[in-house]
């Protein structure tokens, strides 16, 4: 693997990449490197224990790499107190599995810190998709909590002048729902760090392999 994908909708085929697809619930196929979790989006009051035991079985899976995409978002219309409680669930499922949590987080960064200084989780947790400012990004590395990028370090100007200011160690890169390829995000990084791409390729490796303990 060259390429690793931290979180994705699609299965890859290319044989350069490595990537964990998202999963959910209600999927079926559990063939290739996943995590699984509940969304914040879609948590109904009345499957939550259903699907906190479906997803404890798959997490013994070998292909089983993480546990989310998972969190807190306050955009959505989903009780907060009830995302809180589900959220909370899926730590306690990241610490007793020995998985790293992969998280889905709208406007609700200091929940989130706060959060991880009350329970002191042993598993690493992964912010995805972040695309938000220098003082957040920097909060959330204090707290030793990863960042992973995607399409937004592509587009989003504020987001290339932070990145390159940012410790590699807590970072990841995705293509979540979108359409470029991995390594466009890889090669973006390496222009706004001003480094050679080896350099980004084997600190990601290098964090994968710390992070995800593979
Ligand atoms: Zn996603």
């Amino acid at each position: 693997m060259l390429f690793i994908d931290v979180h994705t909708h699609s299965s890859s085929t290319q044989k350069d990449v490595f990537s964990i697809e998202n999963k959910y619930p209600s999927s079926t196929d559990f063939s290739q490197p996943f995590s699984i979790g509940i969304h914040p989006w879609y948590i109904t009051q009345n499957t939550i224990q259903d699907e906190l035991n479906f997803i404890e079985q798959q997490l013994v899976s070998e292909n089983c790499y993480a546990i989310g995409e998972c969190g807190l978002d306050k955009v959505t219309e989903v009780d907060f107190s009830l995302q809180l409680e589900v959220f909370k669930q899926q730590i306690q499922l990241s610490e007793k599995h020995k998985k790293p949590l992969i998280i889905h987080c709208v406007k609700a960064f200091q929940e989130i810190i706060q959060l991880k200084k009350e329970i002191k989780p042993k598993q690493s947790w992964i912010v995805h998709g972040f695309n938000k400012n220098h003082q957040i990004a920097l909060d959330l590395i204090r707290h030793e909590i990863c960042l992973s990028f995607g399409r937004s370090l592509l587009k989003n100007k504020k987001l290339q002048e932070t990145f390159p200011k940012l410790p590699l160690a807590f970072v990841f890169f995705e293509t979540d729902t979108s359409e470029e390829h991995i390594e466009d995000i890889y090669n973006i990084a390496t222009e706004q760090r001003k480094t050679k791409k080896e350099e980004i390729i084997n600190t990601i490796k290098h964090n994968f392999n710390r992070i995800f303990k593979r």
